[in-house]
């Protein structure tokens, strides 16, 4: 940066002199407020390592905003911890660390977007930041795991804002191998993957193989699978990279590219495909995709984390992908919403709708008819919201890249075919003869 400075007057001089002293007071002032965040006892969070802070909205990058605003000083405030556990809700902590349902309904409503206290689960920590003085609730941080963080700031008298904050963390491969005996769910479960992954792998093969029929005892399969750690430590994420069946006629194979869909040995696409709206017909977006959008209703920044399509109430609403209905919510913004899990990768939501027609757990196909339409919750007029998120960023539904593509594109193949050498070299070879055993 040195290099590119040349002779400079005076008046430019203090300029750039006040344009460091600004920073250096961002920097305190990010400083202590990471501070304050690592400094709560929780429990083992990782050293900052460049983690992506996704800010709603952008209330440090206006550095006016930052120096107006009162510093939270970590030392004078109150805070309150508390960790949650199962059949908990929102409204009894509130009420057990004394903070008002008004209070919780501003910190929802920072929420919309993200829908993050929606599914609190036990092990997830809220810790509450109080003025010492007045007790005013000024922040609360939503740990979720080492890895994920969000912390909802106040801004105002009646209003807060979320900043997401995520760690990569280092990934780690592990083989995994194992031998049916019972069903491949018991078998996969009996080698340490957990229900999810279980869930994930039979998906993947749902079009090759029969698992009740295709697949005996004595079979056998290997995954490679990559666990995140932050600080040496298991994060609780983990992702599977490659995974092979040897049955006693066939082999069955399926490999992880860089795009996040998984192939076979040729590089034939093993995802299903996805169609791109849900519902028949055309409505028109009445609200597009947009990361920085304002708010129609609150008129604040608030990031549009999907697209609204137009339509009366009542218009059926379709599953764009096979999947697992995860949530089946009602939220006093989101309305009554609907959360889909594709694979381990793709998750959908449809919002503000007036009817559900499907159960949390069950499992639905494409193009399945899953609810009706509506205005439900904070809504400006009958729409349905739609969202995609692929691993755990909402992208835009109109121009995201799911997978409709039958198979690797042509320039990509070398690229796959070394990523298939890399994966087996990790995939041992079966340890004894299975053809005929
Ligand atoms: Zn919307």
């Amino acid at each position: 940066m040195n290099a590119t400075w040349k002779p400079v007057n005076n008046q430019q001089k203090k300029k750039r002199r006040n344009r460091l002293l600004l920073f250096v007071i961002v920097l305190v002032a990010v400083g202590f407020w990471v501070y304050g965040f690592y400094s709560t006892p929780l429990p083992e969070v990782a050293e900052v390592e460049k983690p992506t802070v996704i800010k709603n909205p952008t209330e440090f990058s206006d550095q006016s905003t930052v120096l107006s605003a009162p510093l939270p000083k970590p030392s004078s405030n109150h805070i309150l911890k508390r960790t949650i556990q199962s059949g908990d809700n929102l409204s009894a902590i509130f009420e057990s660390v004394k903070i008002s349902q008004t209070i919780m309904l501003q910190i929802v409503a920072a929420d919309e977007s993200l829908l993050a206290l929606d599914i609190l689960k036990p092990g997830n920590i809220l810790t509450f930041s109080l003025d010492e003085k007045t007790r005013q609730l000024i922040n609360m941080e939503l740990f979720i795991d080492p890895a994920h963080q969000v912390v909802y700031q106040r801004v105002d008298e009646n209003s807060f804002e979320y900043s997401e904050i995520i760690l990569p963390g280092t990934w780690e491969s592990q083989l995994l191998a194992g031998e049916i005996e019972g069903s491949f769910y018991q078998s996969a479960i009996a080698v340490g993957l957990n229900d999810h992954e279980t869930g994930n792998i039979a998906y993947l093969f749902k079009n090759k193989v029969n698992f009740g029929r295709d697949i005996r005892a004595g079979d056998t399969f290997q995954v490679v699978r990559s666990l995140q750690l932050i600080d040496g430590k298991l994060t609780g994420q983990s992702s599977i990279e490659a995974v092979r069946i040897f049955s006693r006629k066939h082999q069955y194979s399926a490999f992880l590219f860089e795009d996040g869909n998984f192939y076979d040995e040729k590089g034939e696409s093993l995802a299903r495909a996805f169609q791109r709206f849900p519902f028949k017909g055309r409505f028109r977006i009445s609200s597009p995709f947009n990361p920085a959008r304002r708010h129609p209703i609150t008129k604040r920044i608030s990031p549009h984390k999907g697209v609204d399509f137009g339509m009366p109430v009542g218009t059926p609403i379709y599953s764009t992908g096979d999947g697992v209905i995860t949530r089946v919510k009602n939220h006093p913004y989101a309305g009554k919403y609907i959360e889909i899990r594709h694979d381990g990768r793709y998750l959908t939501r449809y919002l503000h709708l007036h009817r559900i027609t499907v159960k949390r757990g069950q499992k639905v196909k494409r193009g399945e008819r899953i609810a009706l339409s509506g205005n439900t919750g904070r809504s400006t007029g009958p729409h349905l919201h739609y969202e995609i998120h692929i691993k755990g960023r909402a992208v835009n539904p109109i121009t995201a890249k799911i997978p409709m593509a039958v198979s690797i594109p042509k320039g990509k193949y070398k690229a796959f075919k070394q990523r298939v050498t890399e994966l087996n070299s990790l995939l041992e070879p079966p340890q004894f003869d299975l053809v005929g055993s």
